[in-house]
Parts: C-alpha cells; sequence; structure tokens
C-alpha cells in the first residue's frame, strides 16, 4: 500500500478547534503544544480524553475533567510547528505524539495520529516517533503505520492488568489484544510492551506477573515501570476514596526493589543466553532503541547498572555509540541554553546547573549522554526512580 493510499483507509474528521476563550483558560503547560519530555519532544495539539485512569498525569494540568477531545490547531499547522520549533533537529530528535492529554488510537483522534504521522513521513524525516496507547488497534491501523516509509514509528502499548474499576476503568484485554494485533501486522514499525503502572498491592500477584511475561511475547521489547504518584494524583485518590499505595508522594516514578528484583527473577533466561532476560527493559527509549537495531538515545548506557539485563548485542551497539562531548563544546551549548556555574562531565553523565529539564533532553538526545541537574542528584542502582521502596529510602516503604 502507498502513501497515497493509506489516508483512504480512514475517514478523516477534523476535531473542532478550541476556540481562544478555551484555549486562555488552559494551563500554560497545556496550552503549548510542544513540550520536551525525556523520550522525545511531544506534540500534543488534541487534548480530552474518555478512559479516567485514576492515575492519569493530565491531574497535573487541571485538564482531567475534559472528556471530549478537542484539537488546539491543525495537523498541518501542528506538524509545521514541530518542525520549526528551536529545540528540534531533523533525523535525531526523536517525537512523541498525543501522549500527555489524550490517547492517539480514540476513534476521533486517530485520523489526526495518522496524518500527524504521514505530514512527518512527507517530509523525508527519519526521526524516532513514539505512539503510547492503551486502546483498540486494528489490522487496518496497522497497514497504515507499515505504509509509513521514512519515520521510525514505534508503538508502545499500555498494559497493567489492574482491574480496580476506580483506578483503572479500561479493561486490560483491550491493549492486550492490540498489542498482539501490532505485533503479528508489523512490518516497517515496531511495537513495545509498556508494563506499566506497576503498583504493590493492586497488579502485582504473581499471576499479575505471570499474565505480563506471557504477553511480553507478543511484543518487540518490553519496558516495566511504576507509578507517579504526584501531590495532585493522591489528592484525586483521597477524594474518590481510592486506596493509596504509598504513604507518600515522589517527585520521580516509584518502582519498589523487592518488586523489581521479582520481575526479574522472572524474565531470568539461562546465563549464557545472548539476551539473559530477554528484550526487558527499565527505559523507555532503552527499548525503542533495541526495537529498531539502534543504541539508546538517551545515553543510559552511563547508567552503566541500567545495563545488567541489556541483550548483549544492544549492549555492544551501545557501548560504540556512547561517547562524552568535548568539555567546551558542552560547555558553549549549556551557556547557550541558559546554564549558570561550571559543566562537570562525568563517566555517568554531563552535570549542569540551572538547566530546566527542557533544554537538558535537548543536550541529552543531541549528544546521545545523559544530562543532569546538579540540584537533582541521580542515586546509584535507582535508575532515576524515586526513594520510596528502597531500603536505605527513608520515605514510606510498602511491603510489596
Ligand atoms: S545497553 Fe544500557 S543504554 Fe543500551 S539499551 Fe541496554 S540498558 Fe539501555
Amino acid at each position: 500500500m502507498s502513501l497515497q493510499t493509506a489516508p483512504m483507509l480512514f475517514e478523516r474528521r477534523p476535531l473542532p478547534l478550541l476556540t481562544a476563550q478555551q484555549v486562555a483558560v488552559l494551563k500554560p503547560k497545556l496550552a503549548d503544544v510542544i513540550e520536551y519530555r525525556k523520550s522525545g519532544l511531544s506534540l500534543n495539539h488534541v487534548i480530552g480524553c474518555p478512559l479516567e485512569c485514576g492515575y492519569c498525569i493530565r491531574h497535573l494540568y487541571d485538564n482531567f475533567d475534559m472528556k471530549v477531545p478537542r484539537a488546539l490547531m491543525t495537523d498541518e499547522d501542528a506538524v509545521a510547528a514541530l518542525v520549526g520549533h528551536r529545540y528540534f533537529r531533523p533525523h535525531i530528535t526523536p517525537i512523541q505524539l498525543f501522549n500527555k492529554a489524550t490517547d492517539p488510537m480514540l476513534p476521533v483522534v486517530k485520523p489526526h495520529t495518522f496524518n500527524t504521522l504521514r505530514l512527518l513521513d512527507e517530509r523525508g524525516l527519519t526521526n524516532h516517533v513514539l505512539v503510547i496507547t492503551r486502546w483498540r488497534v486494528d489490522p487496518e491501523d496497522c497497514q497504515i503505520l507499515n505504509s509509513l516509509r521514512n519515520i521510525k514509528v514505534t508503538v508502545l502499548v499500555t498494559y497493567s492488568g489492574i482491574t480496580h474499576p476506580g483506578i483503572e476503568p479500561v479493561d486490560s484485554n483491550i491493549a492486550a489484544i492490540s498489542l498482539k494485533t501490532l505485533h503479528a501486522n508489523a512490518e516497517s514499525y515496531r511495537t513495545i510492551l509498556y508494563w506499566r503502572p506497576i503498583v504493590p498491592g493492586l497488579n502485582d500477584s504473581d499471576e499479575h506477573l505471570a499474565t505480563a511475561k506471557r504477553l511480553s511475547e507478543h511484543a518487540h521489547a518490553t519496558v516495566f515501570t511504576g507509578l507517579f504518584f504526584r501531590d495532585e494524583i493522591a489528592a484525586y485518590y483521597q477524594e474518590n476514596g481510592l486506596p493509596e499505595p504509598y504513604s507518600d508522594t515522589a517527585r520521580r516514578k516509584i518502582m519498589p526493589e523487592r518488586l523489581e528484583q521479582r520481575i526479574l527473577d522472572l524474565f531470568r533466561r539461562p546465563v549464557d543466553s545472548e539476551e539473559p532476560w530477554g528484550p526487558l527493559f527499565r527505559k523507555t527509549s532503552c527499548a525503542v532503541a533495541y526495537a529498531h537495531g539502534l543504541a539508546d538515545y538517551n545515553g543510559h548506557y552511563g547508567i552503566r547498572e541500567l545495563c545488567d539485563i541489556c541483550p548483549k548485542r544492544q549492549l555492544g551497539l551501545c557501548k560504540t555509540a556512547w561517547n562524552a562531548p568535548a568539555q567546551p563544546d558542552a560547555n558553549q551549548l549549556a551557556r547557550e541554553l541558559g546554564a549558570i556555574g561550571p559543566v562537570t562531565i562525568t563517566d555517568r553523565a554531563i552535570i549542569t546547573d540551572g538547566l530546566d529539564e527542557q533544554p537538558r533532553y535537548f543536550m541529552q538526545h543531541g549528544y546521545g549522554f545523559q544530562v543532569h541537574d546538579r540540584a537533582h542528584p541521580h542515586r546509584q542502582r535507582r535508575h532515576g526512580r524515586a526513594e520510596i521502596g528502597w531500603r536505605e529510602g527513608k520515605e514510606g516503604v510498602p511491603s510489596p
């Protein structure tokens, strides 16, 4: 199927645009359709979602009550804004589509998802593009994805196995079926089991873990990760009488140590295997990179303990690609982006002062080398996760 015929497979019914007054009351972070996040430059010109996951990040944007998706601009204008963005680099910058305030495979959003992918592809761009969904994906959708020739598409299917109706009203089987469909039909794109959030007492029984492992056989790679339990999400849990998994909130995702070890034990293969834990990853970009046969674009190789479960061939790829930038080069770029004070380059990361997340990710993806904020040091073996649930962690340790 050609790119010309692919759009015929779905009916284009553009969503109504939000009015200027409606945009004016949005939080600035939501009104701004482009935001640099760790997995890529994120384009979100459609917002609103009816799926009501209790832990949804939209709580942080005061947008959880917006159930009907609406567009902030046309796909054409959004793509023009993205490729013209000060942080966009053709063929380098990873892109994420509709990962903040809607689900890209909802029936009314899907035409925008495919049209935006097509517009990027027609520009001849070879950037990674990540699409994250928990909704239905049909074989016809896979055909459209297979028709894209240039961009490197990865569809990450969010699956948790949570059955608590207040926390996750959407049946996890929908995601499981979508993953199988995507995997069975994949030609030019890749698909990942995005196993999250894994929460003690909610979806971490032996049976839950075994089910997820079986599902991982229908994916090119699997990422496992915990819960973002921020103040706004904790408040929603309290208001709605939902069981709070942790006694405290945290800035980073929470993945208790014992729970991680149980997952690693379950996935363990013979020691001499080329893939001792199979294609299992702690970090999203590692799984995406592996699925496309490339080195990790976030430079996690510098955080060497992250790599202890990685397939051997992948270790070689990442090792070859991982090179610290020259100090003067890093100094200059950091200063241009607004850093203050000296830039330190260690054997793990570039450490900056006064640079917020977005310019740090711009540096990180450009160098393929981690860039950290001196004010938020990464702890050994925490893999950039919260302290909660780790032995030396001081905050409310759960008992997984
Ligand atoms: S070798 Fe390390 S950096 Fe590379 S994909 Fe594996 S875990 Fe990630």
